[in-house]
């Protein structure tokens, strides 16, 4: 096989790596991956580190699960890839039957892609020519909240809060009206607790434009944002105001869908619909690019007709509603109701909390929030305050590197330390990658302040 040092060479020639400065990653002897066993990545060298990101917080069972890899051979015997412009296919349809019986009721009708960015350009290209479709084309605009993430793309880039961005591929497409986020450790509003600021910030402008606006778009759990969960109660909140209002809801669950959070979908704690839904990660288990958007009979019936170039919904990829992809995601939906996978992380959610208390006790750390197996740690200079690092003490950063000489993979959020297991993790597994994330963060800390 090739050697570290010749594939690192030849990353250094050829490939570009995603979100990446590219000289300080090269220069820093980058894992590179050779291949999955369980809940474990192995390097070309042969040294095996706990993926404690789930890869990018998609991974389901684990790696090399034989019934997934069974279930796309199976495929392969069949096609491979066909296209679903002007026909169908067999997994897409079955696929597409299954999610819409275990998503929140109401939602009705689903739309594939490949990614969650381009799942939230769909939820997006929907409300927008849903109120044309229906001769209200004023309300063109969004509405979305502070910090939030809905991927790459500058669609989603428009609704998302990620100042980098922003700074970057301004004019962006969307005009999108920003919501403090209800985060209760930095609470955003000064004369309310975070959720009643926030629904309440989100009447005032409904009140205002609602004739102008077209969606409002929300994480259950926001990802990027730093791992950070909306109060109780807010989802259903915002459900009640856009039905007021007759603003389309879209919940983002790219992140927190298929039992991420303990629960199927992160609307089941709060026995919310949608209007749209987006979906995506854990998908395929973790195995191949496909993503989802669901829509209510009301969005749906405002397309259909007769032929009519303009009403039609134009979108669609090369690639979309790969069947490879789809019989690879029935399996996985097999797979988690067979392994009781939603369950396993609801159970092993308190023993997780209970092996991350102590870190509440360390001076330099702010916060630990959890959803389920979604985690972050958020580090400060000074737990009083919550004043943060000099951003070029890179503290997050550090404790991943520090994990990484553990034998464990983690990425950083800002001064946020993410910590995703993948869902079907077992007790033990728990316990011993707890223990690498609580030394690591120990030791990253030590280095810092010394
Ligand atoms: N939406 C949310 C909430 C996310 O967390 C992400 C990715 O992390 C996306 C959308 C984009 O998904 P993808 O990276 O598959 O494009």
């Amino acid at each position: 096989m090739t050697s570290y040092a010749d594939l690192l060479e030849k990353n250094r020639r050829y490939l570009w790596n995603p979100f990446t400065q590219m000289k300080d990653y090269l220069d820093r002897d980058p894992v590179i991956v050779a291949r999955g066993e369980g809940r474990k990545l192995i390097d070309v060298d042969g040294r095996a580190y706990w993926d404690g990101v789930s890869s990018l917080w998609l991974n389901v069972h684990g790696h090399r699960v034989p019934e997934l890899d069974e279930a796309i051979r199976r495929q392969l015997d069949q096609i491979a890839h066909s296209t679903l412009l002007g026909q169908g296919n067999v997994p897409a349809i079955l696929l597409a039957e299954r999610l819409v019986q275990i998503v929140p009721s109401g939602l009705a009708k689903l739309f594939f892609s490949d990614s969650g960015a381009e799942a939230v350009e769909i939820a997006l290209k929907m409300a927008f020519q849903f109120w044309q479709n229906v001769g209200k084309s004023r309300k063109n605009k969004f509405v979305s909240m502070s910090d939030g993430y809905h991927g790459d793309t500058i669609g989603a880039v428009s609704v998302g809060d990620v100042e980098l961005f922003h700074a970057r591929y301004t004019p962006l497409l969307f005009t999108s009206y920003r919501v403090p986020f209800p985060n209760s450790y930095r609470n955003p509003y000064r004369d309310a607790e975070p959720r009643e600021g926030a629904l309440h910030a989100v009447q005032q402008l409904f009140e205002r434009k609602a004739d102008e606006i077209a969606a409002l778009i929300v994480e259950p759990v926001q990802g990027a944002g730093g791992i950070v969960p909306a109060p109780k109660g807010f989802l259903q909140g915002l459900r009640a105001l856009c039905d007021a209002y007759d603003v389309l809801l879209i919940v983002d669950e790219v992140a927190t869908g298929f039992g991420r959070t303990g629960r199927m979908w992160a609307c089941d704690h709060e026995g919310v619909t949608p209007d749209i839904l987006t979906i995506g990660k854990g998908l395929t288990g973790g195995y191949l690019p496909v993503a989802a958007t669901l829509a209510t009979n009301r969005i749906y019936d405002a397309f259909y007709g007769e032929y009519d170039e303009f009403k039609a919904l134009y979108h669609g990829h090369s690639y979309t509603g790969n069947q490879l992809g789809c019989a690879c995601a029935l399996e996985n939906l097999d797979l988690m109701d067979r392994n009781r996978i939603v369950d396993n992380v609801k159970e092993l959610s308190p023993l997780l909390a209970m092996r991350l208390a102590s870190l509440r006790q360390h001076p330099h750390v702010g916060d630990v929030r959890q959803a389920g197996f979604m985690v972050g740690i958020e580090l400060v200079q000074d737990r009083e305050s919550k004043r943060p690092f000099p951003v070029n003490k890179r503290v997050a950063w550090r404790v991943c590197w520090k994990a990484r000489e553990l034998g464990m993979l983690l990425r950083p959020l800002g001064d946020v330390v993410v910590f995703m297991p993948p869902l079907a993790s077992t007790e033990d597994e728990i316990f011993e990658m707890t223990s690498i994330l609580c030394e690591a963060i120990e030791r990253g800390l030590r280095e810092v302040s010394s």
